[in-house]
């Protein structure tokens, strides 16, 4: 029988229980309070305290034992994305289940012992979280172009510079900021720096209000004499692109468990609606036009299941995965934007309309798919393999 969930692949016992308890997390905690965190657009504290509770401690879930974590494998995480968010039928779902990841995994590929110590045992705890500050207003997609400045002066770093789309960056207990020691060695001049909040030099200057994935708080920093002890160096001066591609490569994985989910939830709305809304004597489910298109999206899920689950066996099995996720990822973006636009079309002028959860639904979807790399720097990154050695830009 074709389902929308997961219905094929084997997964063991203790797959299929981390898959209900995410389905219970989701549906008790989050699709209750979807349409209220859309519309106040805060990030709901209380949801990350949950989520460091037992039987969850999601928020433990990337990192490793020793820092009081509760690691998880990729494959899981893609299950628990996938499943919170198809319940919680809310983008801000999968965001939250990716935060635990985003700001510690950088930390845990670069840092020393002691910034691991200090940093990631309050994140398991879920007293706090960690944000990540790459992206400024002049370059997005193009890392190695940032202009943010680090300068090394009488033993202390001082950045100076403008951070836009620092998810949670007023929230964050810490933030990982990127930055060029050496402004003539592009990609290779790039250090990451661990800012703890406060700091004088690290002020938010605006949060933008975002269409969808709301309650993400997107907010600009400018970074002015930030000053830092020079322990603040995350690993080594110049490795800092590396760490944050290395973590990209895993975040971005699971990443697609949370499109898949959202492209779930709203098929499920548009195939629920088309079974009961009765056009010309008719439910619309009965004509081809309504569903043969469900139908196409439906095989289309299944497919970008089967890429996302390539790419974290692949993580999993600690072998270089980056195009691997790159063509997951490009994958599940599509099918979620087709899946969210779909679902509006089926309901027909009411899609539109607060009334239905599919107008969020798709305002979620046309946002989230930019976050960590927008689709045609996914397609970039699998043209790269396939031309090698030619360069693609
Ligand atoms: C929900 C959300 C949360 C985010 N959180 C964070 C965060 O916490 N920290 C952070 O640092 N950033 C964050 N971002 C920013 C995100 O990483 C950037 O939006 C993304 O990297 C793209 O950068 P840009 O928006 O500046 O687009 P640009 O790089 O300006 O690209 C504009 C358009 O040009 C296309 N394009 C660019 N180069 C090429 C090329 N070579 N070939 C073909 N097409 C190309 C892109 O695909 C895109 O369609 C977040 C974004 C979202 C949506």
């Amino acid at each position: 029988m074709f389902e929308l969930a997961p219905s094929f692949f084997e997964l063991t016992p203790e797959q299929e229980g981390t898959r209900r308890q995410a389905r219970e997390f989701g549906e008790r905690e989050v699709a209750p309070r979807a349409a209220e965190i859309d519309e106040q657009d805060v990030f709901p504290w209380d949801l990350w305290h949950k989520m460091a509770q037992p039987p969850y401690r999601y928020t433990g879930m990337f990192i490793p034992e020793e820092y009081e974590g509760w690691p998880r494998k990729i494959f899981d995480i893609c299950l628990i994305c996938e499943e919170v968010t198809a319940a919680g039928k809310l983008a801000l779902a999968g965001v939250l289940m990716e935060m635990p990841g985003v700001g510690p995994t950088a930390i845990l590929k670069g840092g020393n012992e002691e910034q691991k110590r200090k940093c990631l045992p309050p994140i398991v705890r879920g007293e706090g979280m960690g944000a990540f500050a790459l992206t400024e207003p002049g370059v997005g997609s193009d890392a190695a172009a940032i202009s943010t400045r680090a300068e090394y002066v009488n033993g202390k770093y001082v950045l100076n510079g403008r951070k836009r789309y620092t998810s949670f960056a007023s929230i964050a207990m810490w933030v990982v900021v990127y930055a060029k020691t050496g402004p003539t060695k592009g990609a290779r001049g790039i250090s990451a720096f661990l800012v703890e909040q406060p700091n004088q030099g690290f002020l938010i200057i605006d949060r933008v209000p975002c269409m969808g994935a709301r309650g993400h708080q997107d907010e600009e920093v400018l970074l002015q004499n930030c000053t830092l002890p020079k322990e603040s160096l995350l690993g080594e001066e110049g490795k800092g692109l590396k760490y944050a591609l290395a973590t990209l490569d895993e975040t971005r994985t699971t990443l697609c468990g949370g499109f898949i989910g959202l492209a779930r939830a709203a098929m499920e709305e548009g195939i629920n609606y088309a079974r009961e809304r009765v056009v010309f004597g008719r439910p619309i489910a009965q004509y081809q036009g309504v569903c043969f298109p469900l139908a196409e999206v439906a095989v289309e899920i299944e497919a970008a299941r089967l890429l996302m689950y390539k790419a974290a066996w692949l993580a999993d099995k600690g072998v270089r995965h980056t195009a691997e996720t790159a063509a997951a990822k490009v994958f599940a973006s599509q099918v979620l934007l087709k899946a969210t636009n779909l679902a509006v079309e089926v309901h027909g002028g009411f899609g539109c309309t607060k009334r239905y959860p599919i107008e969020r639904m798709f305002r979620d979807g046309r946002v989230w798919v930019f976050a960590q790399g927008t689709p045609n720097i996914q397609k970039l990154i699998v043209a790269r393999d396939l031309f090698k050695p030619i360069r693609i830009e």
